[in-house]
């Protein structure tokens, strides 16, 4: 056999190869479905049944987790924004022991999300302001931020967008998609369009290749991303049959909002190596976000994994000052730490940009150590991950 034969066979062999996760639950998940009635493996399996079925009220969740005096604080102050919603699949990765598992955190409202301080703000990153027509977001010159629903599978806590997401409201209606599309055709330098919502994974395949289709349809528009969480929440969704359909509309890259390694479950792997196969270029966006993902370790530990199912590393955002965010956010020395830790230190397709969203509409700026000792006219002295200095002659 010739060395390429067998590099083939062992391509197929590793353990990249797509395994359909067997319709056999794991101990977690077997425990979480026994709450709902006579439901089966299979529709375990079906993504419209852990839509159907995300947990909203405290007695279902008490049931599955024993919920602290902060957590009842919370899911009883949750308003109609931002609601509490937890996918059953995503429900049984929590710890129901642990008040400070990372999944908890994230889903599970607590009652310091109902004190706010004076530097919060419903719409911090200015979106409302930078809104042409309902549903677009146009900041950058050749791009634009395209929110076509208000509807996720599970309501993050420390939401950006907690202003206009929740299952409290409705979807965007067909006219202003038409006006959206309108706005996108008659402006010949937008050559990015960025769908995003609200999760735009939660709509079906049609509405999602009609959004698609059309904005491919018009020439300017060279190539569209996904921005999501789903592949993460409710990985059930991404099924061979939604990746036919987005396979038809190459070049179609994904943002994947990922936070925590304890995500990067099977069914998540099987999901990205479905999405990977397809064609479709992933990206991570993680928030930064206190006692969840603010060590350096954790950090590490996420972006490798991420490499293992073929997604980039893209953005660490720093936690926008959304209303009641307080206890989500971290200083920005600890984002800056954290790319030093990473940067030199393992693989730099492994080191995210870390950015901050400028508060009122100033759009992501970069945020890195500083490598630069010191710099004159003729030269720079810069110092390596490893601390050592070096100096460089600037050619005039
Ligand atoms: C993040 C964002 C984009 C996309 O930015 P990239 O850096 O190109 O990923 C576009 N528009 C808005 C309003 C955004 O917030
Ligand atoms: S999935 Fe995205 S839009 Fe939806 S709640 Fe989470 S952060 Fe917000």
């Amino acid at each position: 056999m010739n060395p390429a034969e067998t590099v083939h066979k062992e391509a197929h062999t590793d353990e990249h190869a797509i395994v359909k996760p067997a319709v056999k639950l794991t101990p977690k998940e077997n425990r979480v479905i026994s709450f709902f009635k006579d439901a089966t493996p299979m529709d375990w399996e079906d993504w419209r049944w852990q839509l159907r079925n995300r947990i909203r009220t405290r007695e279902v969740l008490e049931k599955i987790i024993n919920l602290t005096p902060e957590e009842i604080k919370g899911i009883d102050g949750c308003g109609d924004k931002l609601t509490m919603s937890i996918p059953p699949y995503f429900a049984s990765l929590i710890d129901p022991e642990d008040p400070n598992c990372p999944i908890r955190l994230q889903s599970v409202p607590l009652g310091y999300e109902l004190e706010t301080s004076p530097e919060e703000l419903a719409d911090p990153c200015g979106e409302d302001k930078n809104s042409p027509v309902h549903g677009l977001v146009h900041r950058y010159p050749d791009r634009v931020l395209f929110l076509v629903n208000e509807m996720c599978a599970m309501y993050c806590r420390y939401c950006t967008r907690s202003r206009m997401v929740g299952d409290g409201n409705r979807t965007l209606s067909m006219q202003s998609y038409e006006a959206a599309f309108d706005y996108i055709r008659s402006n010949k330098k937008v050559r990015d369009v960025l769908i995003s919502g609200g999760d735009p994974l939660t709509l079906s395949d049609r509405v999602l290749e009609h959004i698609i289709k059309t904005l491919k349809e018009i020439p300017h528009v060279e190539f569209v991303r996904i921005g999501t969480r789903i592949p993460v929440t409710l990985p059930q969704r991404v099924t061979t049959e939604l990746v036919t359909m987005l396979k038809k509309y190459s070049p179609i890259w994904m943002s994947i909002h990922f936070n925590h390694p304890k995500e990067i479950t099977k069914r998540v792997k099987f999901a990205c190596d479905l999405l990977a196969d397809s064609g479709i270029p992933m990206g991570s966006q993680t928030v930064l976000l206190k006692g969840i993902n603010d060590k350096p370790s954790v950090m590490k530990k996420l972006v490798h994994e991420l490499l293992k199912i073929r997604v980039r590393p893209y953005y660490i955002y720093q936690c926008d000052p959304i209303l009641g965010s307080k206890h989500f956010r971290t200083p920005v020395s600890t984002g800056i730490e954290i790319i030093e830790k990473l940067r030199g230190h393992t693989t730099g397709y492994a080191v995210p940009t870390y950015v901050i969203d400028g508060p009122g509409g100033g759009g992501k700026i970069p945020l890195s150590p500083n490598y630069v000792v010191s710099r004159d006219d003729e030269k720079y002295t810069l110092r390596n991950f490893a601390g050592q200095q070096f100096v460089y002659y600037d050619p005039k």
